[in-house]
């Protein structure tokens, strides 16, 4: 599996009638786990389609770079390395997704 994050989601949404409210909509942009022979590019939006329910018009996207499985936040198993970032002394890491100081194991 690997992490993809979605940005600027186009998702198709019928006009509006006067007065009527718009509906709720799924997020713009999301990181989600895929897998990996998935061609994001050519299958992304039938992903998104199924994921959420509605139809993409479409979106942009790109791969996330991940830490090793043995780094990855012991809390919430968090291995996004840009929701991962080192203190100023580089003794800890902290996770952005869970708020969790940890410290990873030594190579
Ligand atoms: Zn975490």
């Amino acid at each position: 599996m690997r992490l993809v994050h979605f940005s600027e989601i186009d998702w198709d949404v019928d006009e509006l009638e006067p007065g009527e409210s718009a509906p709720e909509l799924p997020p713009r942009e999301v990181t989600l786990t895929v897998a990996d022979d998935l061609d994001v590019a050519g299958e992304g939006a039938d992903f998104l389609s199924d994921h959420y329910g509605w139809c993409v018009l479409g979106f942009q996207f790109e791969d996330v770079a991940q830490v090793e499985e043995a780094d990855k936040c012991p809390k919430c198993g968090e291995r996004g390395m840009d929701r991962l970032a080192w203190n100023e002394d580089c003794t800890e890491v902290r996770c952005v997704s869970c708020g969790t100081n940890y410290v990873p194991p030594a190579e």
